[in-house]
């Protein structure tokens, strides 16, 4: 475990494999508190020997875990619901220290991780299948859900505890064997579940973790004892996973990046939008995939009066270290980071666009090497800038207005991106047609951030997937099986 006396020092997050700490002999990289700014650990990068190492112990391990009934499954995944629970405080405080969220957002996304966790406590009821009697004289048909060999997650740093719980819960509770890429900016959360997995009851090496880059990444993906890679990160680099892990035969989800639109129309109740959008966007300092980072105002009535209401909101808001109580935005991830998002705000002024409220020059008291920067609204954005067309990852919202909701689904379906998207509005035939004919894969009505709880599916479309199949829920299913359809004639004695 990395302990908290380690913690009040530099401590190193090892790899697990076979249900044991290993520390790393490779190339290491540096942790930050991103609040102080300070270099808080290490964490190894795993080369193709580590990888391999990680993926024999998976790979040994499935052959007894894929034998065990989804019942004993549940059962072990039931104590490691209950343990999360116990421990959801030291979770909640590895996620603030190396993320930099506020321990109220870390809550909250554990709370979605461990949603899945709670869905996989039913998976005998969920693998059981369809039987059909008779579909021939005599003859019967049945489909078995049968899991696929050694499982592979590579994550993303914005959800360190989450999206782990998406993927390696789901896959060993259908039979597989798993290896955890964590983010190499926060991975101590991420160990911290797969000790506590292990003291739940899950045998050595049905789940692993390989710390790394993509030196990491690449190993695993083209390991020959690898059969299926998920994937959650930037859209670029899915689509890099996507085909090169297709090629050397893997089965692949690869969820990317995003630019979620908000449509506001004038009948909507522009109080409740204002709060909804001033949470979409800034939550998380907009470091979250369904984040939303344009709004669509229809008229320049709505544009005004909502620039008007999030104003007060956006510039009395509390930024500071996330483990600090009342703060409201904590500071982004890393200094690259950072400095990524300043450059958006000199790109979009030099585009055009008007910045009501400039928030990139922020200094957090006693804070001042902290990676911090304030919310950020621009107006008049307009649809071939580029704060417009990429993704940006911060706290950062543009405004476009346009006159009519046709011009505002259009802009939506010819993004590149469809994650997720909303629309607020008091007219039940708008927001009708908005879900049907919305190119996006998750969709809110007078719901801003609509990520679907764990017994849907999370996936967005477009170039945020690069896959068919969405992550937890019945997809998820899908995805960590294969399916086998038996059909049988059994014949009596005498005729044999
Ligand atoms: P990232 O793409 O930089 O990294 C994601 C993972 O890929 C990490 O584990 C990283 O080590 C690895 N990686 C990075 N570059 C690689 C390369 N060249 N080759 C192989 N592996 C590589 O993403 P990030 O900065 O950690 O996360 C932010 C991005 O993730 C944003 O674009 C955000 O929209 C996206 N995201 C998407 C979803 C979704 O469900 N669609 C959810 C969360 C985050």
């Amino acid at each position: 475990m990395v302990s908290e006396t380690q913690h009040s020092m530099k401590y190193e997050v090892p790899h697990f494999i076979n249900g044991k700490s290993v520390l790393s002999a490779d190339r290491k990289l540096e942790l930050y508190n991103p609040a102080t700014g300070l270099v808080i650990g290490h964490v190894g990068v795993a080369n193709k020997q580590s990888v391999d190492q990680a993926v024999q112990a998976a790979k040994i391990a499935f052959s007894t875990w894929s034998a065990t009934t989804p019942s004993q499954r549940a059962k072990i995944l039931f104590r490691f619901k209950m343990l999360l629970e116990q421990h959801r405080d030291q979770l909640i405080h590895l996620i603030t220290q190396e993320h930099g969220k506020t321990l109220s957002e870390a809550k909250g996304s554990l709370q979605r991780g461990m949603d899945v966790v709670d869905f996989t406590c039913n998976i005998p009821n969920h693998l059981k299948s369809a039987y059909a009697s008779d579909v021939g004289t005599g003859v019967d048909s049945y489909s078995l859900y049968q899991p696929l060999g050694v499982c592979v997650g590579i994550t993303p740093f914005n959800f360190p505890a989450m999206i782990p719980l998406w993927m390696f819960p789901m896959a060993m509770a259908c039979g597989n064997t798993f290896v955890l890429k964590p983010s190499e900016k926060d991975p101590s959360c991420a160990y911290r579940l797969v000790e506590l997995a292990k003291e739940a009851g899950v045998p050595d090496g049905v789940i692993n973790i390989v710390n790394g880059d993509k030196e990491t990444v690449d190993a695993l993906m083209t390991h020959p004892d690898v059969q299926a890679v998920s994937f959650v990160g930037s859209s670029a680099v899915a689509e890099y996973i996507y085909t090169t892990a297709a090629s050397h035969h893997k089965r692949v989800q690869a969820f990317g990046g995003a630019k979620n639109h908000c449509i506001v129309m004038p009948d909507a109740d522009l109080d409740r939008a204002a709060d909804a959008l001033v949470m979409a966007a800034y939550d998380c300092a907009g470091e979250r995939c369904m984040a939303i980072s344009v709004v669509i105002a229809v008229g320049d009535l709505v544009a005004d009066k909502l620039i008007e209401k999030m104003k007060p909101l956006i510039t009395n808001m509390q930024i500071g270290p996330g483990d600090l109580s009342g703060i409201q935005m904590g500071p982004l991830v890393t200094r690259q980071h950072l400095e990524k998002v300043k450059s958006y705000i000199e790109i979009g002024k030099q585009e055009g666009a008007k910045l009501v409220i400039d928030g990139s020059q922020y200094k957090a008291e006693d804070h001042a090497n902290g990676f911090f920067i304030g919310a950020c609204l621009f107006d008049d954005v307009k649809p071939n800038m580029r704060i417009y067309r990429e993704e940006i990852f911060g706290p950062v919202l543009s405004i476009v207005r346009v006159p009519d909701f046709s011009t505002a689904l259009q802009l939506i379906n010819e993004h590149e991106y469809g994650n997720g998207t909303a629309i607020f509005t008091n007219d039940g035939y708008t927001a009708r047609t908005f879900v049907d004919e919305v190119q996006v894969g998750m969709v809110g009505v007078n719901v801003p951030v609509p990520v679907p709880v764990a017994y849907h599916s999370f996936g967005g479309w477009k170039r945020s997937i690069f896959s068919d199949i969405g992550m937890y829920g019945k997809d998820a299913i899908r995805f960590y099986t294969k399916l086998k359809t038996v059909t049988q004639r059994w014949f009596p004695k005498e005729s044999s």
